[in-house]
C-alpha cells in the first residue's frame, strides 16, 4: 500500500497528516505574517524613490526565504532544532536559546490554531479536493487575519490568487457551481464596494478598505454568491460585539480603525464548514407560517 491510499483508505492517518502539514505550514505562515508588509513597505519605498527620480539604494535581500529566521534580539539564527513547530517553543520555554529573551506566544498559537484547523477540514471533507480547497483557503484566512490585525493592510498578493484559485476549483464544482462561484465573486466585491460609497457620502469617513472588498470576492469566488448573506451577517456580528466590547472595555478611540478582515475571515470559515446547515435552518425559520 502506498502512502497515497493509506491516506485515502484511513480517515485518521489523513487527519493526523493534515494536522502536521498545518504545523509545519503554521510555521512558515508566521513567516509570511512578519515578513510580506515589511517587503510591500520596501516596494513602495523603492517605487516612491523611482518618482522621485532618486537613485535607488540596492537592499540585502528580503522576502520569504531569505534571510534565514534569526532572533530580533541577538541575532542568533535559528537552527532546524529550534524550528520545530510548536515543540521547540515548549522546550526552550518560550526564550531565545542565545540571548533568553522572550518568544512571542503568538508563533506558536498560530501554528496550532493553523494545524488544528487543517486536521478538522480533513476530518470534515474527508480525501479529496473538497479538503486540498479547504487547507488552501485556511492558510490564506489565517495569514491575512494576522496581517489584517497588525497593519491593517490585506495584501493583493494574497487576495487575489485566493479569488483565482476558488474560481479555479469550482470550475471542478468542488464547493459550488461555476455560476454561483463567478458572481459570488462579483457579488462579494460589489456588496461592500457599495457599503463602503455610501458609508463615505453620509458620513465623509473611510469605514473600511478595498482589501475588505476583494477578500469577500474571493470568499464568494470559494463558496458562491449563496452563502455572502450568511458571512455578512456572522462578521458584522462578531464584528461589532468586538468593537463594542473594545471601546467599552479598553477605552479604544471610536475613530481608532477596527480591521474587518478578521471577522470576513472568520465568517468564511463558518461557511466553509458550517455554511449550507445553517442556510438551510435560517430558510426553515422564515418558512415557517
Ligand atoms: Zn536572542
Amino acid at each position: 500500500m502506498s502512502l497515497f491510499q493509506v491516506l485515502q483508505a484511513v480517515p485518521a492517518a489523513f487527519v493526523l497528516a493534515c494536522l502536521l502539514l498545518g504545523l509545519m505550514v503554521g510555521s512558515f505562515l508566521n513567516v509570511v505574517i512578519h515578513r510580506l508588509p515589511r517587503m510591500m513597505e520596501r516596494g513602495w519605498q523603492r517605487q516612491c524613490a523611482e518618482l522621485r527620480g532618486e537613485d535607488v539604494v540596492p537592499h540585502a535581500a528580503y522576502n520569504l526565504l531569505v534571510p534565514r529566521s534569526a532572533c530580533p534580539h541577538c541575532n542568533h539564527a535559528i537552527t532546524a532544532w529550534e524550528n520545530i513547530p510548536v515543540l521547540s517553543y515548549l522546550y526552550l520555554r518560550g526564550k531565545c536559546k542565545g540571548c533568553g529573551a522572550p518568544i512571542s506566544p503568538r508563533y506558536p498559537v498560530i501554528e496550532t490554531l493553523t494545524g488544528l484547523l487543517c486536521a478538522y477540514a480533513a476530518w470534515h471533507f474527508g480525501f479529496g479536493a473538497a479538503a486540498l480547497g479547504a487547507l488552501l483557503l485556511i492558510w490564506a484566512l489565517v495569514a491575512l487575519t494576522a496581517i489584517d490585525f497588525d497593519t491593517q493592510l490585506l495584501p493583493d498578493d494574497i487576495t487575489l490568487p485566493l479569488l483565482w484559485t476558488g474560481l479555479l476549483f469550482n470550475v471542478f464544482g468542488v464547493f459550488t457551481t461555476l455560476s454561483g462561484a463567478v458572481l459570488g465573486a462579483v457579488c462579494g466585491y460589489l456588496v461592500l464596494w457599495s457599503v463602503y460609497w455610501v458609508f463615505k457620502l453620509v458620513t465623509g469617513k473611510e469605514g473600511m478598505g478595498y482589501g475588505d472588498f476583494k477578500l469577500l470576492a474571493a470568499l464568494g469566488a470559494w463558496l458562491g454568491w449563496q452563502m455572502l448573506p450568511l458571512i455578512i451577517l456572522l462578521s458584522s456580528l462578531v464584528g461589532a460585539v468586538v468593537g463594542i466590547t473594545l471601546i467599552v472595555a479598553l477605552k479604544h478611540g471610536r475613530n481608532i480603525p477596527i480591521p474587518f478582515g478578521p471577522y470576513l475571515a472568520g465568517g468564511g470559515l463558518i461557511a466553509l464548514f458550517w455554511g449550507a446547515s445553517l442556510t438551510q435552518s435560517y430558510l426553515q425559520l422564515l418558512a415557517v407560517p
